[in-house]
């Protein structure tokens, strides 16, 4: 965990953000343009796979829309869970990883570490080299998340991206910026909000969404008029 103090301005400089084990290309912070050489490197990958008989294309096709539909809220269970359970929650903050399998949900992470947000402690997540998430429980990431600006500006001044998402945080409370990487995951517990008492866990794991799991925003419940 790095603890990104509004005055760690010499973070680049003491940092080792070890990316040496790594699963996926560095962002190039580009959206369109030509297919990357890992881009092609993966679809050559693929055709031979193919050819060779170890997937198929529908096992392909089959596991990007698991991706798609059911990884996203994964997370979203996990963390209410915890919410709802204090035993659970105790196992979650203590091994990330164990607690998941416990629900079925296999991390590909050697580490996941779950944060607690307290009201004097708030957390966000990041990955300053590229993309590194916790894509088992929240899906792919957003092009926020792997854009340069957030990359570089939530370690510097957290408080000004937090707010340009429309979270401002009181002055006592200490941002912690958690830098991801290739072997190590965060997912960020966010403060169960007043007005949940006696709430379902599937009712909760609504008001979770991935922002606040990646600490960017925090839950809200919306009162329907
Ligand atoms: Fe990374």
């Amino acid at each position: 965990m790095t603890d990104m103090s509004d005055t760690s301005f010499d973070y680049y400089a003491r940092k080792k953000h070890d990316h040496g084990d790594h699963d996926h290309a560095p962002a190039a912070g580009k959206d369109e343009g030509p297919p990357s050489e890992y881009e092609i490197m993966s679809r050559a990958m693929q055709e031979l796979l193919e050819a060779k008989g170890v997937v198929t294309a529908e096992e392909i096709r089959r596991r990007m829309e698991t991706f798609e539909e059911e990884f996203p809220y994964r997370g979203s269970r996990v963390i209410a869970r915890a919410w709802t359970d204090p035993a659970f929650k105790q196992r979650l903050l203590k091994d990330g990883k164990a607690a998941c399998a416990e629900m079925g949900v296999e991390l590909e992470a050697t580490r996941l570490i779950a944060v607690e947000n307290t009201p004097d402690v708030h957390n966000v997540i990041v990955c300053t080299l590229c993309s590194c998430y916790p894509r088992e429980l929240l899906g792919m990431p957003p092009t926020w998340y792997k854009s340069d600006s957030y990359r570089a500006r939530v370690v510097r001044d957290p408080r000004s991206v937090l707010k340009e998402f429309g979270t401002v945080l009181p002055d006592h409370v200490t941002v912690r910026v958690h830098d991801s990487n290739a072997d190590m995951r965060y997912v960020v517990v966010p403060m169960r909000p007043q007005g949940t008492k006696g709430w379902s866990e599937e009712r909760l794991a609504d008001i979770l969404t991935r922002d606040t799991l990646v600490g960017v925003t925090e839950p809200r419940v919306t009162v329907k008029s």
